[in-house]
C-alpha cells in the first residue's frame, strides 16, 4: 500500500470541520484589525530563504527542501512566510511608497525535521505581517491580534515571552560580549554549538541542550545592550501591552531561529504541548526588504502552528459540538419519485438549507435510519398517497412531529 510521505498527514473529513472553525477564527480576527489576505506560490527560488532566513540556520542547512526543477532551476519548497511575502511585497510594489500593508496569510509549510508530535514535515501555519511602521504601535497591534486570535480559540492560558533584539548596533555590540563569554565556555558547550559560536553566536541562547542551556548561565544578556532608541522601542511595547493587560514574560534568551529578527522578538508558549511547546511567535524585521534587494521598510509580523493549536485546542476539549451534515433529507418511498425528491431538494437548497438526497436507491426505511444518523433536524418525505394530492410530508426529526406541505409551497418553506 502507498503511505503518505513521513511527516505528513491526510486531514480527514472528521477533523477538516476542526481546522475549518481555527481558520474561521483567524479570517474573523484578522478581519476585525483590518489585515488583508496575501497568497503566495508553495515554491519559490532557493534564494529567497538562504538569503534571508540566513546560511547559518537549521532552516536552510538542514531542513529546506530543495530541488532543481526540468529547466535547470533552484526552488525549494517554501519553510516560512515572511521571506515570501516580502519577495511578493517588493515584486508588485506593495509598501513601495512607505504606505501601511497589513497583511494575513495562511497554508502548508515544509520543513525536512525529524516528524514527532507537533512536528511534521508538510504543516500549516496562519500569520499576519504589517509593513512600514517603523513604531512600538505596529509591535503591539501584532501581538494584540495574535493574542486575541488566542483567546478567540477558546486558549486562555497561555505564556508570551518577549524579547529585544536591538537595532544592528546594539546587536553587534551585544554579539562580541558573548561571543567573549561564550569562547571562555567553549568546551562545556555541545559540538553544534561550539560550531553556531562560530557562525551565528546568538544562536546559541537557543538551544534546548540541557548542556549548553548550564553554559550560558550568567551570559550577558541583550537588554543591557539595547542603545536608547533601541530601548525606548522596547519599553513602549512593554507598557502598551501592560496598559492592553496582556501578561508578557521577559526572558533575554529568547532569539528566535532566524536572522532577520530586529528589535522586539516573541514566543507563544503552552503547557497543553509537550516538548515542542511553542505555538506561535515573531518578531521585526526592519532589514529584510533590503536583503532581498527591496527599499528598506520597518515590518513586524507573527505565525501560528495550526497543528499544534489544534493539539491545545483538543487537549483542552474546546472544539465545538459535533458538526451536522444537512438541515434535511430528502426521502422517497420508490424510485418513480427521485426526480420530484431532486427538484424538491434543488428549491430547498436555493433558500440555503444543506439537504441530503438518498443517492444509494435504499429501501424506504433505510432512508429514515439515514437520515437520522445525518443529524438532518426535518425529512421531506415524498410518498405515492401524499404526492397524488400535490403534496409532502414534512417531518421534524426530533419530535416526531409531521405536516403536509403542498409542492407549490416547497420554496417558501420555513422551518
Ligand atoms: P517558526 O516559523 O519556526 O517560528 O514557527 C512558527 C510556528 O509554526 C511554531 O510556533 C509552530 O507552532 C509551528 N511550526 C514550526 N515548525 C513546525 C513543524 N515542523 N511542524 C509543526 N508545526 C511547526
Amino acid at each position: 500500500m502507498i503511505q503518505a510521505p513521513r511527516g505528513t498527514k491526510d486531514i480527514l473529513p472528521a477533523q477538516a470541520s476542526q481546522w475549518q472553525f481555527v481558520e474561521g477564527i483567524f479570517r474573523e480576527i484578522t478581519a476585525r484589525f483590518g489585515y488583508r489576505e496575501i497568497r503566495t506560490p508553495v515554491f519559490e527560488s532557493a534564494e529567497v530563504f538562504s538569503r534571508s532566513i540566513g546560511e547559518a540556520t537549521d532552516i536552510v542547512n538542514k531542513e529546506m527542501y530543495v530541488f532543481d526543477d526540468r529547466g535547470g532551476n533552484k526552488l525549494t519548497l517554501r519553510p516560512e512566510q515572511t521571506a515570501a511575502l516580502v519577495r511578493a511585497a517588493i515584486q508588485n510594489g506593495l509598501a513601495a511608497r512607505g504606505e501601511i500593508e497589513r497583511l494575513w496569510y495562511a497554508g502548508p509549510y515544509f520543513r525536512y525535521e525529524r516528524p514527532q508530535k507537533g512536528r511534521y514535515r508538510q504543516f500549516h501555519q496562519f500569520g499576519a505581517e504589517c509593513l512600514s511602521s517603523p513604531h512600538p504601535e505596529s509591535d503591539t497591534e501584532i501581538i494584540l491580534l495574535a493574542a486575541a486570535v488566542t483567546k478567540a480559540l477558546g486558549i486562555d492560558e497561555f505564556r508570551l515571552n518577549l524579547n529585544s533584539l536591538g537595532n544592528k548596533e546594539s546587536r553587534g555590540s551585544y554579539r562580541e560580549a558573548l561571543v567573549n563569554f561564550l569562547y571562555a565556555a567553549k568546551e562545556k558547550l555541545t559540538e553544534e554549538s561550539q560550531q553556531r559560536l562560530v557562525e551565528n553566536p546568538l544562536r546559541v541562547l537557543d538551544s534546548k541542550a540541557p548542556q549548553d542551556i548550564e553554559a550560558c548561565v550568567g551570559a550577558p544578556a541583550i537588554l543591557d545592550y539595547l542603545d536608547t532608541e533601541s530601548k525606548e522601542h522596547f519599553d513602549t511595547v512593554c507598557s502598551i501591552l501592560s496598559e492592553c493587560g496582556i501578561e508578557y514574560v521577559i526572558n533575554p534568551n529568547l532569539v528566535r531561529g532566524l536572522d532577520y529578527y530586529s528589535h522586539t522578538v516573541f514566543e507563544f508558549q503552552s503547557t497543553a504541548l509537550g516538548s515542542q511547546d511553542a505555538f506561535g511567535g515573531g518578531g521585526r524585521y526592519n532589514d529584510l526588504f533590503q536583503e532581498l534587494g527591496g527599499k528598506a521598510t520597518p515590518a513586524v509580523g507573527f505565525a501560528m502552528g495550526i497543528e499544534r493549536l489544534l493539539l491545545i485546542i483538543e487537549s483542552l476539549g474546546k472544539f465545538p459540538a459535533g458538526e451536522k451534515r444537512a438541515d434535511i433529507s430528502v426521502i422517497v418511498q420508490d424510485i418513480r419519485f427521485s426526480g420530484t425528491g431532486n427538484d424538491i431538494a434543488r428549491q430547498l437548497r436555493e433558500k440555503g438549507y444543506s439537504v441530503l438526497t438518498d443517492i444509494s436507491r435504499r429501501s424506504f426505511k433505510s432512508q429514515f435510519r439515514e437520515a437520522d444518523k445525518s443529524g438532518a433536524a426535518y425529512s421531506v418525505v415524498v410518498a405515492e398517497t401524499e404526492l397524488g394530492q400535490g403534496k409532502v410530508l414534512l417531518k421534524n426529526m426530533q419530535s416526531g412531529e409531521q405536516r403536509e406541505v403542498l409542492l407549490s409551497e416547497i420554496k417558501e418553506l420555513a422551518l
